[in-house]
């Protein structure tokens, strides 16, 4: 085991120990879970060479926060749409190509919006 600092957003905290709370187990046991889940999912599909195929759902406050990012990404979204959801925009994207690529597209996404999801089908 190895112990280092990490720093999160106060609302993420919080959900982490009330998961820990619940399920009986420590701070450090839920987040070595989702960083091993994580690790998992970019060992296998966000390498490059890979050529990844997947569904990207992202959430944001408005549309223009992520305009840059998928003008220079745009070789890798096969299909886009996007709705309106309350005040946010929900913006559903079909991805293909280098499996670097869609990772750096990701983490591009996910520092400008509430909440991002990658689901991998290849
Ligand atoms: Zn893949
Ligand atoms: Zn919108």
């Amino acid at each position: 085991m190895k112990r280092f600092g990490v720093s999160l957003p106060e609302e993420l905290v919080l959900e982490v120990d009330r998961i820990s709370k619940e399920l009986g187990v420590t701070r450090s046991a839920v987040v070595a879970q989702a960083v091993s889940a994580f690790v998992q999912m970019y060992s296998q599909h966000l390498r490059e060479g890979h050529t990844c195929l997947g569904a990207v759902l992202s959430l944001v406050e408005g549309v223009e926060a992520i305009g840059q990012i998928m003008e220079q990404y745009k070789d890798l979204i096969a299909n886009y749409s996007h709705m309106h959801i309350g005040d946010r925009c929900l913006s559903v994207f079909v991805v293909y190509g280098d499996g670097k690529r869609v990772g750096e597209f990701l983490m591009g996404l996910s520092e400008k919006a509430v909440r991002t999801l990658f689901t991998p089908l290849e």
